[in-house]
């Protein structure tokens, strides 16, 4: 199949105010993976699953996540040591020891590949029973992984303004000067 059918399906999608529900998977459903895989069940492990259940989030993870896909092994081991050290020298991600905001993030961007590459060793309390699957996570962290979801993103949002922006994804609310 060539790039034309795949432009024309996406194109469809948004002719036909399916745009709507596109907008509820990349806007809304993203907001769930965080929360709930990574923070309650990956740090906190407020729940069990199985290994099988754990490898379908991960890939459902990276399915919403999309180009932002935050490794749920390196994500659960830094959110530890988070709340271990909270506001300590030691805590990787406190604005105290940072001279700004952008210094802080780009410091826990660096530490968070380190940690998903294992290039750090921290205590197990850290990262016992943190879900890994390597090979996975590599790939959904790659490059080619996030620029075909990055121009998947584009192909859609850059034919917004032809469409009227975003006004164009409410098309269903009565308009009450022409009954
Ligand atoms: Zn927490």
């Amino acid at each position: 199949m060539g790039l034309k059918p795949i432009f024309l399906n996406i194109t469809y999608i948004i002719h036909d105010c399916h745009f709507v529900y596109f907008l509820l998977l990349n806007g809304i459903c993203p907001c769930f993976f965080k929360p709930f895989f990574l923070h309650r069940y990956a740090a906190h492990k407020a729940f069990t699953m199985n290994r099988f259940t754990e490898k379908v989030f991960f890939v459902l993870t990276w399915l919403f996540q999309g180009p932002n896909y935050l490794s749920p092994f390196g994500y659960g081991t830094m959110h530890r040591m988070h709340h271990a050290f909270a506001d300590t020298e030691n805590d990787p991600h406190s604005p105290k020891y940072d001279e700004t905001i952008w210094n802080m993030m780009w410091k826990t961007k660096n530490d968070l590949l380190c940690h998903c590459q294992q290039k750090i060793d921290p205590e197990s309390r850290f990262t016992d029973g943190v879900p890994q699957w390597e090979s996975f996570d590599k790939f959904a962290r790659s490059w080619p992984s996030r620029l075909a979801w990055a121009a998947l993103y584009f192909s859609v949002y850059w034919q917004l303004p032809m469409y009227g922006g975003f006004g164009y994804v409410a098309p269903s609310i009565p308009d009450e000067s022409h009954p």
